[in-house]
């Protein structure tokens, strides 16, 4: 009956209403075309998008005193009438315009006993049109001393001709503060939110039917439009906000959810039926036993390629679980299956690395690995390109070139991104257009986002975790110190050299390319005379390919002893027999990145150490550095580093293609995305496209709010 009667609703529009709220800014009182343009800087042209521009922060100005109850130090609301005013005009100094506020009308020989309060304005003098005589006025300001009176320099005012509006934007409420443009005044602005939330809230139509609203405790977005432009109080405020968040995560959790249905209706499959008795072989093979979460994950992964359907997981391990492996048993799979397999690294350093430990692991099995990067010598890269196409290499390693447009597969049935953090939505895209069926997709992390966070960047993705390290691993022994400690450094370094082990020295990253090579090179000039009986090795990015792969080579077998390094060797880089890790000017590196980098050591039976060097002593950085010594865990670290430098810094969320968010943040907001999610996914089951009369509304809501945006990024499959 209920659904009925919605519908029916829904059907008969109410009596079209007299404002647009899709019409132009211009409707409004006081809006002409100038201010029409400075709007629309902001993105606002619509009385909807004024509705929905919401403010940054707040300010309490309520209560309105009397100048009689001002007390000095905080700004404060004061309401009172104009005694006199007088505009000072100094032959070359500045004018200067004052009011003299009291609480009562009382004439100037009265006001000796009673307290009064100046206004004081600078250069303003077209104010003394404004300020009549007996005018009421609110000040809002830091009232100071001023003689036997108080003073508030360049107060914001509000004038009332006939005596104190009760209902004031301004004052004696809590009052909005909008984001702004030059010219554009925060009053005028605020002045405009409270017509538009007044005249056009109650336009806007409900898009979530109430017994929706009410299982789920959400307040009406009338309601909430309202108290999120002014809200009555704390209660009020937070209902608002949940509301809103509320609607934006459920749309756009709506929309991923339609087109992950679409996909999946559309998506052709790549069969991976038989080959399961080689992975058997090829895990039993390794030296090592596997950890429960490798073992669980590439279970995860041969379910999801024999599925019939392609697949696209996530695999989230710390640094050093052993994703490499994991990744090698998919690729063993596939090539098992008759499909061919592509890595594709951020770097050249760590996708040679990747192309030997691969190439060791496979090529036993007869799986025939190759090569490929941007520099890669013109005949290697020949024999190459016809590997693939003709099918005769089954697995190719590399970085960027494997989605230049000559590379041509024969039959692409598996993609393995490795450190996908570092890889844009496109560069996956382009893959995909590699194969002729969707191929599966793996994609490898050590950056562990929360759950809910990735299911939103990544649309439909599945997650692996990888939560234990591979047993026998030594905790790393973490150092912060200053520069005094480098001779005694030096020498804990030299007896590490001296037992055989192996050291990596890294340099941070300058803006400019030259000057990143610039830092190591003279840090591996400095570091090359101070041990001079050691075997000293330099890499950085400007390097020719082969050279890179030379000084890795040398570096593995021990050739080198001490690498100085920008941070080419960031991700990935696996060199067991390396204990040490020294990292300069400490300071320049964001958390993850320091933890990307501790993890190039302890990755052996040995114990290993990382030694900061920073003298840095600003307060966000001794917080940064001292969290990193104490925590060594990933998702911990992961953890503090959305909490020091919030979500979108991080995940750079707009690479991934997400729309920009207008309210709510994916991560201090995670709960009501999570419930968003929830409602969408039971939506979408019952309604994939929409099209049931009772979600028209919704369906036109998110056309609307999302129409701009590239969704065509938004989903990993795409
Ligand atoms: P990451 O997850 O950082 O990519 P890697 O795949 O490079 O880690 O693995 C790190 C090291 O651990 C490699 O030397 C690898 O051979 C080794 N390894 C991987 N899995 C295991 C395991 N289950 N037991 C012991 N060593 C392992
Ligand atoms: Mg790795």
């Amino acid at each position: 009956m209920r659904t009925i009667e919605m519908q029916g609703t829904i059907k008969r529009a109410p009596t079209p209403p007299k404002v647009d709220l899709d019409g132009p800014v211009r409707f409004l009182k006081g809006v002409g075309p100038e201010r029409s343009k400075l709007l629309a800087r902001l993105g606002l042209n619509t009385l909807r998008d004024l509705l929905y521009f919401f403010p940054r922060r707040y300010e309490n100005r309520s209560p309105v005193k009397k100048v009689a109850e001002l007390t000095l130090g905080e700004k404060e609301c004061v309401r009172g009438v104009v005694i006199s005013r007088r505009l000072i005009r100094t032959r070359f100094g500045p004018s200067i315009f004052r009011v003299v506020l009291g609480d009562e009308e009382i004439s100037v020989e009265a006001s000796a006993e009673t307290p009064l309060l100046h206004g004081t304005w600078f250069n303003m003098p077209y104010l003394t049109k404004l300020f009549e005589p007996k005018a009421q006025v609110v000040f809002y300001g830091r009232p100071e001393k001023d003689g036997k009176h108080l003073k508030m320099v360049h107060p914001e005012y509000e004038i009332f001709s006939e005596g104190v509006a009760t209902n004031s934007p301004h004052s004696g409420r809590v009052v909005p503060i909008y984001p702004l443009t030059e010219d554009l005044s925060q009053k005028g602005l605020r002045q405009l939110a409270f017509q538009t939330v007044e005249e056009c809230a109650p336009l806007v139509r409900e898009t979530l039917p109430s017994p929706f609203l009410k299982r789920l405790g959400l307040k009406s977005v009338h309601f909430s439009l309202k108290q999120l432009h002014f809200p009555e109080g704390r209660e009020e405020y937070k209902q608002a906000y949940r509301r809103l968040v509320f609607d934006e995560f459920f749309m756009l959790q709506v929309l991923i959810q339609m087109k992950k249905a679409k996909l999946q209706k559309e998506n052709k499959a790549i069969s991976h039926s038989g080959g399961q008795e080689l992975v058997r072989r090829f895990i039993q093979t390794l030296e090592f036993e596997l950890t429960p979460g490798q073992q669980k994950t590439i279970n995860d992964i041969l379910a999801d390629m024999k599925k019939g359907r392609s697949m696209n997981r996530l695999v989230q391990g710390d640094v050093g679980s052993g994703k490499t492996v994991v990744a090698a048993a998919a690729l063993v799979f596939t090539a098992a299956n008759g499909f061919q397999g592509a890595l594709m690294a951020p770097t050249e350093v760590l996708a040679q690395q990747q192309y030997f430990s691969l190439a060791r692991f496979l090529e036993p099995f007869g799986i025939r690995c190759g090569y490929l990067a941007q520099n890669s010598l013109p005949e290697e890269k020949a024999l190459v390109l016809s590997g693939l196409a003709d099918g005769t290499l089954q697995v190719i390693v590399g970085t960027h070139a494997l989605i230049q447009e000559n590379v041509r597969f024969k039959n692409l049935g598996l993609v393995v991104i490795d450190e996908q953090h570092k890889f844009g939505v496109f560069q996956r895209a382009a893959l995909k257009e590699k194969a002729l069926v969707s191929p599966h997709f793996l994609l490898l992390t050590a950056t562990p986002i929360p759950r809910t966070l990735a299911h939103t960047l990544y649309g439909d993705l599945d997650i692996s975790l990888m939560q234990e390290m591979p047993k026998g691993r030594q905790p790393i022994r973490t150092l912060w110190v200053g520069q005094s400690k480098r001779a005694e450094i030096y020498q804990f370094i030299d007896r590490v050299i001296a037992k055989g082990e192996q050291v990596f020295v890294v340099c941070p990253a300058v803006d400019a390319k030259n000057l990143s090579v610039k830092n190591a090179t003279e840090s591996y000039e400095s570091i090359r005379r101070i041990f001079s009986h050691r075997r000293v090795g330099l890499l950085h990015g400007r390097l020719k390919s082969p050279e890179k792969k030379k000084i890795m080579q040398d570096f593995k077998e021990k050739k080198i002893q001490l690498l100085v390094s920008t941070v080419v060797i960031e991700v990935g880089i696996d060199v067991p027999n390396a204990t040490v890790m020294v990292i300069e000017n400490a300071e320049r590196f964001g958390l993850s990145q320091l933890h990307q980098l501790r993890g190039r050591v302890g990755r052996g039976p040995v114990e290993s150490s990382c030694i900061l060097f920073s003298d840095a002593a600003d307060e966000e950085t001794v917080r940064r550095l001292e969290a990193f010594t104490s925590i060594s865990s990933g998702f911990e670290i992961a953890e503090k580093d959305l909490e020091l430098r919030g979500a979108g810094d991080i995940i750079g969320a707009r690479q991934h293609g997400l729309p920009e968010l207008r309210i709510g943040d994916l991560v201090k907001d995670a709960k009501v995305l999570i419930e968003a999610r929830r409602e969408a996914i039971a939506l979408v089951e019952k309604d994939p496209t929409l099209s049931r009369l009772e979600n028209r509304l919704l369906r036109d809501a998110i056309r609307r709010r999302f129409a701009s945006a590239d969704l065509k990024k938004l989903t990993v499959t795409a």
